[in-house]
């Protein structure tokens, strides 16, 4: 772990990359606005990793945080890995359930999706140079695990250092809000009814929330059904079909209090 203020003391001297994955979620969005205010000499990258299957206000959300940031963030996906063309209709999640994983849907056990869609391309974009990762976890941050164990990162490998810029300067919540207001991005619509960013068939989801994507796009919901037809299901021991038929709950309305992934979440 380097601190943000040595990082940036290194500069881009010697070849240093310093990368922001951003994730469509507020945390990522607000880190990427607070350096380029913070710290306007620094040479920045903005990188998003695509499943193929986030949610159409995750794209809207990156376009325009794209704008104001005046700078383009790269979009990964993990065909690369494999070897497989990029075409219209083909999507990274696909490709690896089918062709890898045998229609093995990821769980909270059992997280590939994660490593393959997000992880390793991010991995294979810095290759063997020498890059800070920026991850948005607040200095307020209370979801379980952040506080009393090692904060995470997004990769492992020894040329990937993270660096930690809220937690450094003590930001909280009410500061990351307040960076999104004054730069007039403001919050992902998805919040007004999904507590996280994401694939739209996340396993992380809350009842309430597969029932807000019914509501808010039925077509992604269906599709989310078929994958249960391969014998797995979403949710331990539901169908989504049985899940539509519950009563309506809400999603928990504030997202730092969910459990979930620092990589897709942020
Ligand atoms: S958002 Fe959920 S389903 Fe998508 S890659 Fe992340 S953990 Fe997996």
């Amino acid at each position: 772990m380097t601190t943000v203020a040595e990082a940036v003391a290194i500069g881009n001297g010697n070849g240093h990359r310093h990368i922001v994955n951003v994730s469509g979620g507020k945390d990522s969005a607000a880190l990427a606005l607070y350096l380029q205010d913070q710290y306007p000499d620094l040479e920045v990258e903005y990188v998003f990793c695509d499943t193929g299957c986030e949610l159409p206000e995750t794209y809207q959300y990156l376009a325009r945080l794209e704008a104001v940031l005046g700078q383009d963030i790269v979009h990964l996906n993990a065909l690369d890995l494999i070897g497989v063309a990029k075409k219209p209709g083909r999507n990274p999640f696909d490709i690896w359930l089918n062709e890898v994983y045998g229609g093995f849907l990821p769980s909270p056990r059992a997280r590939w999706c994660t490593r393959v869609l997000k992880i390793k391309p991010f991995e294979r974009h810095v290759g063997d140079d020498q890059a800070f990762s920026y991850i948005g976890i607040r200095g307020d941050e209370t979801r379980e695990g952040y506080q009393s164990q090692k904060p995470p990162v997004i990769s492992e490998q020894p040329n990937i250092v993270p660096v930690y810029p809220f937690k450094d300067h003590s930001l909280g919540l009410h500061d990351i809000r307040m960076i999104l207001e004054e730069s007039g991005l403001g919050l992902p619509s998805y919040y007004e009814w999904r507590s996280r960013s994401g694939c739209y068939f996340c396993f992380y989801q809350q009842i309430g929330e597969w029932q807000g994507l019914k509501e808010r796009h039925p077509e992604w919901f269906e599709r989310a059904k078929q994958y249960e037809t391969t014998g797995f299901t979403w949710v331990d021991g539901r169908t989504l079909e049985e899940i539509a038929a519950q009563p309506r709950r809400e999603a928990i309305p504030a997202p730092e209090l969910a459990e979930g992934c620092a990589i897709c979440h942020l």
